[in-house]
């Protein structure tokens, strides 16, 4: 008899890519190497808001069936609340039980949508630098990736609006095998929020080719004035082809919930909650009932400056700006989010300052962070991993640093930074 380790027990074919997610490995570094800071991992390292930790404790000390089981598609509680927000926000009466599906994080809705709709063969694009987990779960559905890269479309001072698709070889890639399209906005990593001409643009060629949209808007409630998020579920003829996508854990500060949503259509919603009810039937009930009432409290609030979708923002943009003062300072050329708590600086300039010959891995943003992490004690993510293999290369001058951090976080990164490029 052949021992369980044999061939037979490898992966199986359908996971091309079996190294390790960018998560997995960082944070390994990170427990490793325990740099001073760490803005890798997207995750505030301050409190959330306390109603928001009060109501998982009042949750915890009341109604003792809130232990329990609840229903599979998403508490009635929280799906009542999120089609209550999403109503109001996209002038549509959204049906709490049929147009909504509580999932296990945004993972878990890009799971179901995708598992749930991409059938073998069927082409999905996806706009690089893109969230990873992407590629894999396409590539594990049978999926076949089509991609294309937003560029700069000018040097020196960057926003992340100047990062643009270019529109002739984006209609290239849609034909009559396009299944959907993986849309991501506000984006990690750039923080560019998609302006509507581009918008159209996309819903022109998604309606043309008949095409579903999977919107990713976990970021949606940070976003930095002039700029403005638009769902792309509100322009005509889309809200029938469009599965939006949010996350708890981005939305009240909370990412350790792992609590998120997918609503879109009946018929589309369909194909998900097929996917989510063999594979994780119902999510963590306390959690999902202390979210609703967060958004229930939110949804008093919405248009005060009080709200926390408001309050969040405008903390975010002072965070924002005094990264991106002290990024300058030290030779990196910064893209200005315009949402978001990610920012991608180009460390191409500062190159002479670091010997790389100490760390061996192919991508030189993998070599440039892991040798920060060592040797500075300041972690970032390398934004490759945002891309795909003949497009890796792009991403290679960047690192992408996270600014929800507590300031003096913020000061402490800054202060590693001016030590290094002032010797
Ligand atoms: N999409 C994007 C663009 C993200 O940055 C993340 C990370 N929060 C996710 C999806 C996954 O979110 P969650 O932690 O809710 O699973
Ligand atoms: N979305 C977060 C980020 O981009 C965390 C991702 C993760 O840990 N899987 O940093």
């Amino acid at each position: 008899m052949s021992s369980a380790n044999s061939d037979k027990f490898g992966p199986p074919k359908r996971f091309q890519d079996t190294s390790e997610s960018v998560w997995v490995e960082y944070v390994a570094l990170a427990l490793k190497h325990k740099p001073k800071v760490n803005l890798g991992q997207g995750f505030p390292d301050y409190a959330p808001p306390h109603y928001v930790t009060e109501a998982l404790s009042e949750v915890s000390h009341g109604n003792h069936l809130l232990n329990q089981y609840t229903r599979g598609f998403g508490h009635p509680r929280l799906v009542q609340a999120i089609a209550k927000l999403y109503s109001h926000l996209i002038g549509r009466e959204i049906n709490p039980n049929t147009e909504v599906l509580v999932t296990v994080g945004a993972y878990q809705s890009l799971y179901s949508a995708i598992t749930g709709h991409v059938d073998d063969g069927d082409e999905v694009i996806i706009i690089e630098p893109f969230y990873d987990c992407y590629y894999d779960q396409i590539k594990s559905a049978g999926g076949v990736v089509r991609s294309i890269a937003l560029k700069p479309t000018k040097s020196g001072v960057l926003s992340a609006a100047d990062w643009k698709l270019d529109p002739v070889e984006f209609e290239k890639l849609f034909n009559e095998k396009t299944k959907a399209i993986i849309l991501n906005t506000p984006h990690n990593p750039l923080g560019k929020v998609f302006k509507l001409d581009e918008l159209e643009m996309i819903a022109d060629l998604c309606k043309k080719w008949n095409v579903l949209v999977i919107s990713d808007e976990v970021y949606e409630h940070m976003v930095f004035e002039p700029a403005k998020h638009i769902r792309i579920n509100t322009l005509p003829g889309m809200w029938e082809r469009t599965i939006t996508i949010g996350s708890a854990g981005k939305t009240f500060s909370v990412t350790g919930w792992k609590l998120g949503w997918s609503y879109g259509p009946a018929n589309l919603l369909r194909n998900l909650q097929l996917v989510h009810q063999n594979a994780v039937y119902t999510c963590a009930t306390p959690l999902q009932e202390a979210t609703a009432m967060a958004f229930e409290f939110e949804l008093t609030r919405l248009n005060s400056s009080e709200s926390f979708f408001k309050s969040l923002a405008v903390e975010l943009t002072d965070k924002r700006d005094y990264m991106a003062k002290f990024l300058t300072e030290t030779g990196f050329q910064v893209t200005l989010p315009e949402a978001g708590y990610f920012m991608i600086a180009d460390w191409s300039h500062n190159a002479d300052k670091v010997d790389l010959s100490s760390e061996s891995d192919e991508f030189k943003d993998y070599r440039f962070t892991k040798w920060m992490t060592k040797n500075i004690s300041l972690q970032g993510i390398p934004p490759s991993a945002f891309y795909t293999k003949p497009n890796k290369h792009l991403g290679e001058n960047y690192i992408r640093f996270c600014y929800i951090k507590n300031d003096e976080t913020l000061h402490d990164a800054a202060k590693i930074l001016k030590d290094w490029y002032s010797k």
